[in-house]
């Protein structure tokens, strides 16, 4: 199968979706215009660890996975779980190493361990919070069993932190998305590293100041819980982290990160407005939930439905390389922002 990489989002998605579904299908892949869209095109170190790992756990036969390549071809034999550890060797994200991977490892027969060295908070990326908390837990709501362990943090730009996951072989069962139901939770975290701890209060009480102003409805019960870490990592850096849980097993989470010049007061803001965004929109997944978890709900081909706060170009872009490896319909309203398999 030809790839086009640089096709609507033209980014890394493209790459490491195709790789999952390689691995997962069997079907070899050959991809050019790798992240043609990107300011740095072609194959950075985070995507060549993507790369990396795929073939280690499929025993591919791989050319073109050079710094900077913008063509792949990948031929997978077998899925091969097993104990593996990857270093991407920069502050590049371990949760996007992760999500390349842990498809195929789910949908095998034996269980796997994986450790994954790099940026475990990066911008443009699930931060590992995210991950474990929000995406992690909407895969267990799928059936998928899978652990997830923040071992140290990693900030840019020198990365060196380590998460480790844990995966249970175990069959999707895909699930429709059109109720957020009753909300029943608001809690966060407010992290800093080699810098003062009144950063991350700031964050929080500037969070939680813009978030009473929105009066979400709690069954009558406002209290939002953000907590407070000190982080250890080799580089400073803040974060910060909102997530929303709801009956049904939905979870919506919002974060963002501090860097040099960016106030406390900033970060909360950035929270706020996206928490303000998905709230007012009445739709259920978040944009982001919503293209990191499609693969997920079409894989079976079984009918599913969802509606998202936005209908994004990494959405759209998703949808149309499910379509290409699985030979399915999928359907997009654009008004509703609801997407289905009938
Ligand atoms: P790409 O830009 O193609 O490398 O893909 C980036 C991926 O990271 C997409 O799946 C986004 O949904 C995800 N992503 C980016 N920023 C965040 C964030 N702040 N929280 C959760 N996921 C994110």
């Amino acid at each position: 199968m030809r790839i086009d990489g640089s096709f609507g989002e033209g980014g890394g998605q493209i790459l490491r979706t195709s790789l999952s579904l390689s691995v997962l299908t069997g079907q070899s892949v050959e991809i050019f215009n790798i992240r043609a869209k990107r300011k740095n095109p072609g194959l950075q170190k985070q995507h060549l660890v993507c790369v990396e790992a795929s073939q280690k756990i499929s025993g591919a036969k791989v050319s073109g996975a050079s710094l900077n390549s913008n063509f792949l071809r990948f031929e997978p034999k077998d899925i091969r779980p097993g104990k593996y550890e990857f270093d991407i060797g920069t502050a590049g994200s371990t949760t996007l190493v992760a999500q390349t991977i842990l498809l195929p490892l789910a949908y095998s027969h034996r269980p796997s361990e994986i450790s994954i060295i790099g940026g475990t908070h990066n911008p443009l990326a699930p931060p590992f919070h995210y991950f474990n908390e929000v995406f992690l837990k909407i895969l267990e709501a799928l059936n998928l069993k899978i652990k997830a362990n923040l071992e140290k943090w990693g900030f840019f730009p020198k990365g060196g932190g380590k998460i480790r996951l844990f995966i249970k072989p175990s069959e999707i069962k895909t699930k429709n998305f059109l109720e957020r139901g009753e909300l029943k939770e608001i809690s966060g975290l407010s992290a800093v590293s080699n810098l003062p701890l009144s950063i991350a209060l700031r964050q929080k009480e500037s969070l939680i100041k813009k978030i009473k102003q929105y009066n979400l409805p709690l069954n009558g019960n406002p209290e939002i819980e953000i907590k407070i870490e000190e982080a250890k990592t080799f580089s400073p850096g803040t974060f910060l982290f909102l997530k929303l849980i709801f009956e049904n097993n939905l979870i919506a989470g919002f974060s963002s990160l501090g860097k040099i010049g960016k106030t406390a007061e900033k970060v909360a803001e950035e929270v706020a407005e996206e928490l303000k965004e998905y709230w007012f929109s009445k739709k259920v997944l978040h944009y982001y939930l919503a293209d990191q978890i499609i693969l997920y709900l079409a894989l079976s081909k079984k009918p599913f439905a969802f509606t998202t706060s936005k209908i994004t170009n990494h959405l759209l872009t998703h949808i149309w390389l499910l379509q290409k490896f699985l030979n399915l319909k999928i359907s997009v309203n654009l008004e509703k922002k609801e997407v289905s398999l009938k």
